[in-house]
Formats: C-alpha cells, structure tokens, sequence
C-alpha cells in the first residue's frame, strides 16, 4: 500500500479472518476499513460460514471464487443470503482457464442479467475476467484477456447502465486490460458509470512497485508482470478520469456501496 501510494484498504480476505482483522487494525491504526468474507461457495455450510463471518464484522461476502455456474444454487443461496444481511457480494468471474488444470468460475456471465433481475436488492460486484472482457461485444470466451479495440455495447457496459445492483471491481489485470486495450474506449466508459465503478488492486507484488511475484503466476497476465497492477490502474485511471471522477473512483463509491467509514 505504501509503494503503490495507497492510504487505506478494505480487505478480500477468508471467511475466518476476524480476529487477524482487529490485530491489523491495531497495528495500523485508521488504515483497514473492513474485510469481505470469502469460502467455498460448494461448502453445503457456506451459508452458516458466511452469515458467521457477518456476525463477527465482515461487511461483505467475497471474492467468492469456486468452479460453480453464475445461475446455480451454490451462489443463488447465496445472493439471496447477502441481501437479506444487507451485505454486497463479489464474484469472480471466468470461463477460461490460465492454466491447464486452473478450470473455470462463475461460468455464464453472458446472461446474468436473469440474476440481476431475480435479485434486486442484491448488491452485486462484478470482477476478474469474464466480467472485464464482457466489456467487448464482441468477446466469445476465446481468451482470459482479449486484447484490442472494443465493440461497443458489450454485457457489461450494457449491465452496468441498466441494473442499479450491478457495480464493478477495477481490481487485477482483468480490469486493467479492460481499460487499457482501447484508449479511445475507456474515457467515456468511466464518466458513464463513475458511480458503479470501484478501484480494488489484487496485485501480489510485495512492494507496491512490482518487486516479488507480481503476475508471475497467471502466464496470461505477463503484460503486468513486474508492474504493481494497483499503481498501474490509478495511473490510468488518474490520467483519463477528472479530479472529481477520480475520487468516485477509488474512494466515495468504496465507502458508498462497502458501507465504508473512515474518519
Ligand atoms: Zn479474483
């Protein structure tokens, strides 16, 4: 957070995280704002784990990130669950996979507009590839990371203006590349949903500066690799949003849509 110029953070962390969570705190006084609690959705507990997780202080479920269809019952539980918690829930979405064995998330992006309207007091947040690459209209889940000039009137951009519950997580290099591969695309596409986008960093480098692993272990993200994927993001996003899109971006939408509260 420090190298990448970053003051505060809400956390994507396990389902048993809260007792880590306060030490954090404690250590870092007024830097961690929250954690989301995240398990896998195959679990038949999920439910009681995740409920649990909200008891002791997670403000959200996710990432929840298990080889699951986007409209099966191991999610729709739990859609259903964090609106009647009043909590958000953040999904990894992915229908290839980066490696051989990697296999694939929350399959089925293309139509979860059923979801969105099955659940509408649901707070849905949209993240990783498929979620990033449906951006393109054109997009056939031919790879994790499409590069190249954007058809507009992809699902998501469609999804994003239509659904009040849908909002996206910038985080990773599936946002990253959805907002970079087409320079002429992303201006407009940030003022037209500044407020249902939310800046999230899930880089691995351990300095801020892409120093350590960073994206060495997803060969399809080497177009980061050495870079911090969270310092790279702001830098676009700084570079082509306004002053005041920006702080929507990586703070006022956080604190909004995460229930976030810093002082
Ligand atoms: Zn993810």
């Amino acid at each position: 957070m420090d190298g990448a110029g970053i003051s505060n953070a809400m956390l994507l962390a396990r389902a048993g995280y809260a007792e880590q969570f306060s030490e954090l705190r404690a250590k870092y006084p007024g830097r961690y704002l929250g954690w989301f609690a995240g398990t896998d959705v195959t679990s038949p507990d999920a439910s009681k784990i995740l409920e649990e997780a909200v008891k002791k202080g997670a403000i959200g479920f996710g990432e929840l990130k298990s080889h699951v269809e986007a409209a099966g019952p191991e999610l729709r539980r739990l859609y259903a669950l964090a609106a009647e918690l009043g909590v958000p829930i953040l999904v990894h979405f992915q229908e290839v996979p980066h490696t051989p064995t990697e296999g694939t998330f929350a399959t089925g992006f293309k139509t979860f507009e059923a979801m969105l309207k099955a659940y509408p007091k649901t707070t849905f947040i949209g993240h990783a590839d498929a979620f990033w690459a449906n951006v393109s209209a054109d997009y056939a889940n031919q790879e994790a990371y499409p590069a190249g000039k954007i058809a507009r009137g992809g699902v998501t951009d469609k999804l994003l203006g239509d659904y009040a519950n849908l909002y996206g997580d910038l985080a990773a290099n599936s946002g990253n590349n959805a907002l970079s591969r087409d320079p002429q695309f992303t201006p407009d596409f940030l003022k037209r949903h500044q407020d249902k986008l939310i800046f999230g960093s899930d880089c691995s480098c351990a300095d801020g500066k892409g120093g350590g692993v960073s994206q060495a272990n997803n060969p399809g993200a080497s177009r980061l690799a050495g870079k911090c994927v969270a310092r790279e993001t702001l830098t676009l996003l700084k570079k082509t949003a306004t002053p005041q899109m920006f702080r929507k971006l990586t703070w006022d939408n956080a604190h909004r849509v995460y229930k976030l509260k810093s002082s």
